[in-house]
C-alpha cells in the first residue's frame, strides 16, 4: 500500500523557492492519514547546497537526485520524480503550482496513473481519504476533490496558501541514484523579467488595500498618503487595477499578487470575493472596513469595522499624522 508524503523542492538560480517550505507545512496535517514519513526531494546538480535552507521541523528525510543541470529541466524532473516515486510508493506527491510544474506534472500523473489536481489551496482528510480544495467555475466556488482508487495522488499547490514552518531541525539525508536520459530541452540563459519599477507586494509586511468602495480615481491619492503615514504599502482589489487607478502590480488576489509576507492587512471598501481572499486570507491580522455588515471580507478579518472608509480614513489621519 502506498504510504508517506513526497515533497518536490523547487529552486531557481541556486536559491530554494519559499513555496518549498510551504509544501512541507501543507503536508503536516495529513501525516497520520497518509503515513508518517515526509520526504523532500531536491533534483539537480549540487542539490546538497539547499540542505541548510531545508533544515526545518516536519521533514524526516532529504533525498538528493543528482542530474546534469543544476537548473530545472522538465524531462529530467518528470523522469526523476517518477523513478523516486516508483521506489518510495508515496501516497501523496506535492509540487508547487508554478511555471515549472506546469511543464511536467500533468504528464507525470498520466504516465503513472496518479490522481491529479492543480492550483490546490487546501488539504484535508475525511474518513481516512485525502481531500484537496481548489477553485471551480472561474474561481467562483471552492471544489473539494477526492481521488478514489488512486494509490498515489499528485497535487500542485498554490504558493502562499500555507505558512512555512518556523522551527529548525536536522532531517536525515540520502542520495538517490538516477541516470537522466537526454532531455528535449536545454537551459540556455536565465533572464530576469524587466523590472516594473514598482514595489513587490509579495514582500510587504503591512498592506493597506482599497477596493471599489474608494469610488473614483481622484480618491486614490488620499489613501496613498494615508498608507504612507501609517507605514503601509498601498494595494488594491482587481476593479481598482482594471480601472487603471493603481498599477496591476498592486493588485492582491488570485490573478494578482499574494501578500505572502504580510502580517497586517487593512482592507478598505473591499467586499472579499474569493479571488481577492486567495491573496490575503492567510494574513495573521486582517482589519476590514466596509459599510456592508454582510461583506465576505469580515469572514477572514480579525478586526472588523462596519463603517465608511472615508470617515475611518479621517480618523486614522488624525491619529497618525
Ligand atoms: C478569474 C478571476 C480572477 C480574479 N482575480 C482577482 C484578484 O486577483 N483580485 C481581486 O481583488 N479580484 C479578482 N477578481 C474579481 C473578484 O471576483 C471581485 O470582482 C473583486 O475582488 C471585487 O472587488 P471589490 O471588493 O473592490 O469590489 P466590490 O465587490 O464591488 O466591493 C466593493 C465593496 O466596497 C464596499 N463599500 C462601498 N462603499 C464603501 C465605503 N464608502 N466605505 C466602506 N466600504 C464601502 C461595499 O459594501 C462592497 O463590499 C477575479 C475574478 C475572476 C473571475
Amino acid at each position: 500500500m502506498a504510504q508517506g508524503i513526497l515533497v518536490i523542492a523547487e529552486h531557481r538560480q541556486q536559491a530554494l523557492r519559499p513555496v518549498t517550505l510551504e509544501l512541507v507545512s501543507a503536508a503536516q496535517g495529513l501525516r497520520g492519514t497518509l503515513g508518517d514519513k515526509l520526504t523532500v526531494a531536491v533534483i539537480g546538480h549540487g542539490g546538497r547546497s539547499h540542505a541548510a535552507a531545508l533544515g526545518v521541523a516536519g521533514i524526516d528525510e532529504l533525498v538528493f537526485i543528482d542530474t546534469p543541470d543544476s537548473e530545472f529541466d522538465a524531462d529530467t524532473w518528470e523522469a526523476a520524480i517518477g523513478a523516486l516515486a516508483a521506489q518510495m510508493q508515496p501516497a501523496l506527491i506535492l509540487v508547487a503550482h508554478s511555471v515549472d510544474s506546469m511543464a511536467y506534472a500533468a504528464a507525470l500523473a498520466v504516465k503513472h496513473d496518479y490522481g491529479f489536481a492543480t492550483d490546490v489551496f487546501g488539504l484535508d482528510s475525511a474518513d481516512g481519504a485525502l481531500v484537496a480544495t481548489r477553485g471551480g467555475y472561474g474561481q467562483k466556488l471552492n471544489v473539494e476533490l477526492e481521488f478514489p482508487g488512486r494509490a498515489t495522488v499528485l497535487l500542485a499547490v498554490r504558493p502562499g496558501s500555507f505558512k512555512p514552518p518556523q522551527a529548525a531541525a536536522q532531517p536525515a539525508t540520502r542520495d538517490f541514484a538516477f541516470t537522466a536520459k537526454a532531455s528535449r530541452t536545454k537551459n540556455v540563459a536565465y533572464i530576469e523579467p524587466a523590472s516594473t519599477g514598482d514595489i513587490d507586494m509579495t514582500t510587504r509586511e503591512f498592506i493597506l488595500s482599497v477596493g471599489r468602495g474608494v469610488g473614483e480615481q481622484d480618491n486614490i491619492d488620499r489613501f496613498r498618503e494615508l498608507a504612507e503615514s501609517l507605514g503601509a504599502s498601498l494595494g488594491c482589489s482587481r476593479p481598482v487595477a482594471d480601472s487603471g487607478w493603481l498599477p496591476k502590480s498592486r493588485q492582491i488576489g488570485q490573478s494578482g499578487k499574494t501578500a505572502a509576507q504580510c502580517k497586517l492587512y487593512i482592507a478598505m471598501g473591499i467586499s472579499g470575493a474569493i479571488q481577492h481572499l486567495a491573496g490575503m486570507k492567510h494574513v495573521e491580522t486582517v482589519v476590514a472596513i466596509n459599510t456592508d455588515p454582510n461583506a465576505s471580507i469580515f469572514t477572514v478579518a480579525r478586526y472588523g469595522v462596519v463603517g465608511d472608509m472615508f470617515e475611518i480614513a479621517d480618523e486614522l489621519e488624525k491619529q497618525f499624522s
